[in-house]
């Protein structure tokens, strides 16, 4: 039989978030972190002109996108590379970057694709331990040894929600060595509104070993047609492009990326539902004597008194009244559950089903 190439077969496949509830009336989707509202009215339109023009070509460099993306961060269009989300971005950096015998560290609740990446370019992932579901630099400084090529860091993290202020990201790069890639995955820069967080693009700027990746897929409601970039050196952007599939991101998703970039006020409206909600939630989950997280992002993550088994009871109690949310054993903490913010409507749901857990328990 053919054999893949080793660690190919040592992955664990992802796993999204449930999509139905077989038996519930309604159906709310709170286990993917998607955009409460949807995507921009203008998106859609843009994406719908499309439709007459399918078998064109795509533009293969994305360069009306590259250009409206680098206007609007202020950075250089040949600094920008697009992908088929970001997966596409963070998966083409590991193959690019490191390899048999390499190390690729990621903190330990950090995003999953990261370990996946990594063993898909042959390379070992190395889980870094946090402080207090936040990542620690110290510790992912004292991980580093000669066999180290890359450090992913989520800034603002998913599942934990927790952010690494600016200047801990400024210690972490200082301490790495020149010739090891540090990847932020700023996937939720969006949402993250404290003074001190930063995405990383001035990193990226002045240091040759930095990119920052960006996603469609969150803020902008555009997580089914896959749209994410990275801002790197021209060095890195020649890598990647090297790299990448010729046409790896289709027309309808540049027109519609370009629609939702243009479409400021969804944008603000997005954001400003998302403060408002996430601070709303957290309070009654906290009032029902839940342990909530901090969040910079869209969702909070939530941690039960009972442990694994309440989470898992809880969460199965809301997936029969149709509310599904995420299970977070993958993320080594099944003592919790992650709740995207979603609509008032929905918000008010996952309230009164928790609410309803708790008193039947
Ligand atoms: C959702 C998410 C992404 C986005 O992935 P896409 O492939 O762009 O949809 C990237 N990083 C993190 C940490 C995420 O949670």
């Amino acid at each position: 039989m053919p054999k893949p190439r080793p660690g190919v077969l040592e992955i664990a496949a992802y796993v999204g978030g449930e999509s139905h509830a077989p038996g519930a009336q309604r159906l709310i989707r709170l286990a993917s972190n998607e955009s409460a509202l949807g995507p921009s009215p203008r998106a859609i339109e843009a994406y719908g002109r499309v439709a007459g023009e399918i078998h064109r070509y795509p533009d293969g460099g994305s360069a009306q996108l590259r250009q409206a993306l680098a206007l609007r961060h202020g950075i250089d269009a040949g600094h920008i590379v697009c992908g088929n989300g970001s997966d596409d971005v963070l998966t083409l950096l590991a193959k690019a970057y490191a390899g048999e015998g390499d190390e690729v560290l990621y903190t330990v609740h950090g995003f999953l694709v990261y370990p996946i990446a990594a063993r898909a370019a042959g390379a070992t992932p190395v889980a870094v331990p946090e402080r207090g579901l936040i990542a620690d630099v110290d510790a992912l400084l004292a991980r580093v040894t000669p066999a180290t090529r890359i450090v992913f860091l989520a800034n603002p993290n998913n599942p934990t929600g927790s952010y690494l202020p600016d200047a801990e990201v400024v210690r972490l790069h200082a301490g790495l060595p020149e010739d090891v890639l540090l990847v932020l995955d700023a996937a939720y820069a969006e949402f993250a509104d404290a003074p001190d967080y930063s995405a990383g693009h001035e990193l990226v700027e002045r240091a040759g070993n930095v990119v920052v990746t960006r996603t469609f897929s969150k803020i902008y409601g555009l997580g089914g047609l896959r749209l994410g970039w990275a801002h790197c050196s021209s060095a890195v952007a020649d890598v990647l492009n090297r790299l990448r599939g010729p046409f790896n991101v289709n027309a309808a998703v540049q027109a519609a990326g370009m629609a939702a970039l243009a479409d400021t006020g969804f944008l603000d409206a997005a954001r400003q539902h998302n403060r408002t909600w996430r601070a709303w939630l957290g309070a009654r989950l906290a009032e029902l004597g839940l342990t909530v997280h901090p969040s910079a992002a869209n969702f909070v993550l939530v941690t039960f008194p009972g442990g694994a088994a309440d989470a898992e009871a809880a969460r199965q109690y809301l997936k029969a009244q149709g509310i599904l949310v995420r299970q977070m054993g993958a993320y080594h903490l099944p003592a919790a559950l992650r709740i995207s913010i979603g609509r008032e409507d929905e918000m008010q749901a996952v309230v009164d089903g928790l609410a309803g857990y708790l008193d039947q328990k």
